[in-house]
């Protein structure tokens, strides 16, 4: 039953193929009985190609009875029609595996190499079937030479004019992509097709003057209009129109004065001129617009990410003209893009990050493609300075050579930002914004030669403080202190916390009496003026010893210091002493 349905589906290839076959054998019966163009092979090779091969078993079991019923009745007999039978399917079925040898290959013009192998498969399959028609021709007392080269030559041509045609029809989407191409160019076709008609007839009608190369024009002008629809309809136009005619004595090619067979041979040459000249562009050029689609399509994607994306994705010349920049630009520096195109990158780079930026621009150049990364600031329109951080990668053109530098650039201000606070963070005191004991300690480094000078103020009974009103009064007491003290030693003198209620105050080229009058004037300062808190106002006094900072450095300066503090401690607090 499948198998009868199946059968059954075949019949536009078997009407095809026997249509072929019958104006072949009855236009065209002169010389040896062998068609001068066989177009039936190619109806079956498109029968073929467009089914997947383990069905190649129907149409050649459908071909194969037409071909015995055809040479039969109408071709050279039935002795003829076994081997025929043989001679048919067997060319067909060599085109149509020299055509599928590689998988994705079935497209139809699919570009150049489909059309080399297009040829190859369309000559050599008549060629390994020939022995078997010179073997036939012998048999039933015809000459085999002339005829087997009739053959070759009639179904070479007929398999290179007709094939694409059969296949364009035959498959569903070669169908139904020049559906679409006849939907955009409906003008072109309405007026291209009928004329290749009339032209075709105008120079195959007549035998006044040579005009075989008006056809050709026409041809070329309908593949470039409507590609492969347009190679494939005016080529069998051409072979049918101009075969016809020539064999019935007409055309140009009567102007030679030659016998019909030679002038059909004549005319054969000029066809197969035609088709491998028409063929390869019309293959090339559906290449093309495949090739236009996908880029297209890649192009509107890049766009679409492009414009969507927060990051600003920017094309730079290897100049450093921006060839392109994305819209996001706009909310990252407040520029549009249309103002930036053909503007030098340089402008947007802060002054002091050019020399940087320039060098890793040029290294991204020269680093074939590879992707680098840089942090750079820039200025927004309204002169707000902001961190970007680039990945940048070079394009290269088919040489290897840079064309262009793909930037993608992200706002780093945020994360910069909380960088350097971070790094403030282990430098300041987090509850008196004070310099801590470490920037103490880069301080006391970073000291030229010189007096210097420090005192360590320790806020007396600052413990019954907490106890009485709580620790977070305790802070506000401590805050309260080091803003009072802050504020009342001189602009370059450095205050830090040191940690707890103690406090160091560094006095740059300051001598020991100086040092002490100034710490001094801040003791009788906090015991005459009490801290506001919540709590309310809370009398504080301090205790402190003031040293110099020798050639031992810091640690010992602060080990007397701490020494002569604990000896205004037991001398009764409120009081300053001078380090041994
Ligand atoms: P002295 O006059 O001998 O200096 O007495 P004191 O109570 O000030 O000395 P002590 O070193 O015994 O006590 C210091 C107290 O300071 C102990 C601790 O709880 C408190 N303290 C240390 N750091 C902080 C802080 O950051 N906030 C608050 N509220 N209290 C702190
Ligand atoms: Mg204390
Ligand atoms: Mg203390």
């Amino acid at each position: 039953m499948i198998v009868l349905r199946i059968l059954l589906r075949q019949w536009p290839l078997a009407l095809a193929w026997s249509f072929m076959a019958l104006v072949a054998v009855s236009f065209t019966r002169f010389d040896n009985g062998v068609a001068f163009l066989w177009g039936a092979t190619a109806v079956l090779i498109a029968g073929l190609l467009r089914v997947p091969r383990r069905y190649w078993w129907a149409p050649l079991s459908v071909i194969g009875c037409l071909s015995f019923l055809i040479t039969g009745f109408f071709g050279l007999g039935w002795q003829a029609a076994p081997w025929f039978v043989i001679v048919n399917l067997g060319e067909g079925t060599v085109a149509a595996l020299i055509m599928t040898r590689s998988a994705g290959q079935r497209e139809l013009m699919a570009d150049l190499s489909w059309f080399g192998r297009f040829v190859f498969a369309m000559v050599v399959a008549p060629v390994c079937v020939a022995p078997v028609v010179g073997a036939v021709l012998w048999l039933i007392g015809h000459a085999p030479l002339p005829g087997v080269a009739t053959f070759i030559s009639g179904h070479a041509l007929g398999n290179l004019t007709i094939l694409p045609i059969a296949h364009l029809l035959a498959s569903r989407s070669a169908r139904r992509d020049s559906a679409q191409l006849l939907q955009r160019r409906k003008l072109d076709a309405a007026i291209l097709l009928p004329l290749l008609v009339v032209v075709d007839i105008a120079v195959f009608a007549q035998t006044d003057w040579p005009l075989l190369f008006l056809p050709v024009m026409f041809v070329l002008l309908a593949t470039f209009r409507l590609e492969r629809l347009g190679a494939a309809f005016a080529l069998v136009g051409l072979a049918l129109i101009g075969g016809s005619l020539t064999g019935a004595g007409q055309g140009p090619v009567a102007l030679s004065g030659a016998s019909l067979p030679a002038r059909m041979l004549f005319f054969q040459l000029f066809l197969v001129a035609t088709v491998l000249t028409v063929l390869p562009v019309a293959a090339d050029l559906h290449h093309r617009r495949k090739l236009l689609r996908s880029f297209r399509r890649s192009e509107a994607e890049f766009r679409l990410l492009a414009e969507y994306c927060t990051d600003v994705i920017m094309r730079i010349a290897p100049d450093g003209r921006i060839r392109y920049v994305s819209p996001s630009i706009h909310q990252l520096l407040g520029h549009t893009p249309e103002a930036l195109v053909g503007q030098a990158s340089r402008d947007l780079i802060h002054p002091a990050d050019l020399a940087r930026v320039i060098e890793e621009h040029r290294q991204t150049l020269a680093s074939a493609g590879e992707p680098r990364r840089y942090e750079y600031r820039s200025m927004t329109r309204e002169g707000e300075i902001r961190w970007f951080a680039t990945h940048g990668r070079a394009l290269l053109d088919d040489d290897g050579r840079p064309y262009e530098l793909l930037a993608m650039i992200r706002d780093v201000t945020l994360a910069k930002q909380s960088e350097e606070s971070w790094q403030e963070a282990a430098l300041v005191d987090a509850l008196t914004r004070l310099p801590n004991r470490r920037a103490l300690e880069q301080m006391a480094a970073d000291l030229c030669q010189g007096e210097h000078c420090l005192a360590i103020l320790d806020i007396d009974r600052f413990k019954a403080v907490n106890d009485t009103h709580g620790h977070e009064v305790g802070d506000e007491v401590l805050v309260g202190f080091a803003r009072a003290a802050k504020g009342f030693v001189r602009g370059h003198d450095r205050m830090c916390r040191l940690g707890g209620e103690e406090f160091v105050v560094l006095f740059e080229h300051t001598s020991l009496q100086q040092a002490y009058d100034i710490c001094d004037r801040l003791r009788l300062l906090m015991s005459a003026s009490p801290i506001t808190t919540e709590a309310g106002r809370i009398r504080v006094t301090i205790s402190g010893g003031v040293a110099v900072i020798g050639e031992t450095g810091l640690r010992s300066a602060l080990k007397s210091a701490d020494a002569a503090l604990y000896r205004a401690k037991r001398a009764g607090r409120d009081q300053l002493q001078i380090a041994a």
